[in-house]
């Protein structure tokens, strides 16, 4: 029940099935994607919390955190076959169709509209934590009282790992395979990684990783990683995004106004 869960929210997020494809129909971005610039598109409840989670985070960091990024990534081509650095004036055409206040949510009618042809969602740096939480809630109600859930990057459990020992998870070290940059012991909270190493390609002697500045559409080089701890691993996920994005001053500003949250910033 669980993974069928996590399964139904990946399948309303993911936006690579094939154009024309049933699967393709079938999904809530792929088809508030399609209607870009054309009408609004009714959706799973799911995705308007997402977004509305999301839209408090663009604001909460003036809009370093965009989840209309989807041209920009698409640019970028990170996780295709063909990854390459973007020209000036297709980059400046792409960051043009980016832009959270086009984005139009109404929760009453259940519908999301994107007003300008060409936008795309990308809720890469959402929907991992946001089904992992509802994984963990299904749990929770068929009883179970000690678990963990990790989902890459994206960790959350229940309870304690044994005896009231707390969950040890290690923080990757950046640049690293092996080493353990530090250990959180984790009780009923989440905990999620953002950093430069998970999705990145190499040309000439640079590397370019999949986080992007909205600003400049460029990978957004103020941090290697960011571990967020909190209580909800959707809230864990979006923020580690949003803080990486960040410059380290800023990102610790947010993190000290919330309370049950912390960071770790490399
Ligand atoms: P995560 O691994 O949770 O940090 O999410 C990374 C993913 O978030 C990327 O692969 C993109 O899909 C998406 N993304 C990249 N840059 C941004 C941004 N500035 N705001 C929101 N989402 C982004
Ligand atoms: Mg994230």
């Amino acid at each position: 029940e669980a993974y069928a869960e996590m399964r139904r929210i990946a399948d309303l997020t993911d936006r690579f099935p094939l154009a024309g494809s049933a699967g393709h129909a079938a999904r809530d971005v792929c088809r508030i994607n399609d209607m870009a610039g054309i009408g609004p598109v009714r959706v799973d409840p799911d995705v308007i919390t997402m977004l509305e989670l999301s839209r408090k985070h663009n604001a909460r960091t003036r809009g370093a955190f965009d989840v209309t990024i989807g041209p920009v990534m698409d640019l970028w081509g990170f996780g295709g076959k063909h990854p390459h650095v973007p020209g000036d004036e297709e980059l400046k055409s792409s960051l043009a169709m980016v832009g959270d206040a086009h984005m139009h949510l109404n929760r009453k009618d259940r519908t999301v509209y994107l007003d300008k042809p060409g936008m795309r969602l990308d809720l890469g740096a959402v929907a991992k934590g946001y089904a992992t939480e509802k994984a963990i809630q299904v749990l929770k109600r068929n009883g179970i009282e000690k678990a963990i859930i990790d989902a890459g990057g994206t960790i959350r459990v229940i309870g304690t790992h044994a005896r009231g020992v707390p969950w040890r998870i290690g923080i990757k070290k950046p640049g690293s395979t092996e080493d353990i940059l530090a250990v959180l012991s984790l009780q009923d909270s989440a905990a999620a990684t953002s950093a430069g190493y998970y999705r990145y390609f190499d040309s000439g002697r640079r590397r370019f990783h999949h986080i992007l500045n909205p600003g400049t559409g460029y990978p957004a080089m103020e941090n290697e990683s960011v571990t967020v701890v909190a209580g909800d691993a959707g809230l864990a996920d979006v923020l580690s995004t949003a803080l990486f994005v960040l410059k380290p001053e800023e990102a610790l500003e947010i993190v000290n106004k919330l309370t049950g949250v912390e960071a770790v910033l490399v």
